[in-house]
């Protein structure tokens, strides 16, 4: 087949791998190939492309069936064309004037900001990076039923924020920023050193392409204002304490023409009366009497949906575990749910009426088993 390339041995997993594997694998690989971690090597260079790709077909559900079917067409362009998160358009230009671009989604890849962290020796990335607001930083804590279920938590978020009287341009009302004459409104300026163009963002506009002639009085002509605005945010079903959510473009007010920056939010969850969780899991511990444990019985036990019945089969030992299956915390991505894990706790009576101690007496009178015995061999 033309053009075929096995994604999965590029990516060097099995045929079957799980999601977090695939991701696991790239973000291993796209470190170790990094253009900028093998400045000029153009072997790199290739097999960052191909990780890309693989990753980019893998990793999404519909587009990794359809290549395990064999229905994957490749354009015109040839394998690589357009895929992957980065934009290699102008991979092998000359330094200080490459340009790349991040077109993926940061918050579907978490940690592999420390792999975009590499693009800060030439070029524009710097400049893009100033033309962002500031990530903002909260905390929220949430009942154990709620992280369980998801919920909307309202947030009051301190920052700045986009001028709500020039509506970020930076320009009085009624005017408008004009373009800047000294770059033409590209934002970049070209310098010419020796055989190499570089390029620069514009030292009158900051790279913005546009100048405020008149600016608005509230925000001093920056488009952002200092002030606490009220938000909703969602949190994800299936949370665990510790967890944090990144909102794109929640954080603070950019400059005019730049992108706000990230609302992450720590979530910390309350502990509950009497379940526990264990990643997906929710544990529960069962006390049963000791006659319940020996003749079996059946108990009515709560889950985080409501009241299931449980058998306890007679001959019950402390610590035996049972698994409710679908009763945990849902997992990311609506991949399931995680179980409940029951387990059986013995409970010895710690006062005894008089029937009840004499009862006992006759059954201690009566037992056989020697549970002992394995020690007097
Ligand atoms: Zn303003
Ligand atoms: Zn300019």
């Amino acid at each position: 087949m033309n053009g075929y390339k096995d994604y999965y041995q590029i990516l060097g997993v099995s045929k079957d791998a799980t999601e977090k594997e695939i991701k696991d694998a790239y973000r291993r690989l796209a470190r170790k190939y990094h253009p900028d971690a093998n400045p000029g090597d153009k072997s790199s260079e290739e097999k960052f492309k191909e990780i890309n790709e693989a990753y980019e077909v893998l990793s999404n559900p519909e587009k990794r069936r359809q290549y395990d079917s064999g229905a994957m067409f490749m354009g015109a362009g040839g394998p690589g064309a357009g895929f992957g998160p980065f934009d290699f358009s102008s991979f092998g230009a000359r330094p200080g004037t490459r340009t790349y671009t991040y077109t993926g989604d940061l918050g579907d890849l978490g940690d592999l900001g420390d792999i975009l962290n590499l693009f800060t020796g030439f070029g524009t990335g710097r400049r893009r990076e100033s033309r962002k607001g500031r990530d903002i930083s909260t905390d929220v804590t949430i009942s154990f039923e709620d992280a369980i279920h998801g919920v909307t938590v309202p947030l009051t978020i301190t920052g700045r924020t986009l001028c709500p009287t020039c509506r970020g341009t930076g320009a009085k009302p009624g005017t408008l920023p004009k373009t800047c004459s000294t770059c033409g409104g590209r934002g970049t300026v070209s310098q010419n050193q020796g055989l190499f163009a570089f390029s620069r963002p514009c030292p009158v506009c900051g790279g913005r392409g546009t100048v405020v002639e008149d600016p608005c009085a509230s925000c001093q002509g920056t488009g952002a204002v200092e002030m606490s605005r009220n938000i909703k945010v969602k949190i994800p079903a299936g949370i665990n304490d510790g967890g944090k959510v990144r909102f794109p473009g929640k954080g603070e007010a950019g400059p005019p023409g730049g992108s706000p920056g990230d609302l992450y939010v720590n979530v910390h969850v309350k502990p509950h009366r009497y379940f526990k969780r264990k990643n997906g899991d929710i544990l529960l511990d069962l006390p049963l009497t000791f006659a319940e444990a020996a003749l079996g019985t059946t108990v009515e036990v709560p889950t985080i949906d409501g009241k299931v019945k449980l058998r306890i089969p007679a001959g019950t030992q402390d610590g035996k575990k049972f698994r409710l299956r679908g009763k945990g915390a849902p997992r990311a991505k609506g991949k399931g749910s995680g179980d409940m894990i029951v387990t059986a706790r013995v409970v010895v009576p710690k006062k005894l009426t008089s029937k009840e101690r004499e009862l006992i007496e006759k059954l201690r009178d009566l037992e056989k088993e020697n549970p002992r015995a394995f020690l007097e061999a």
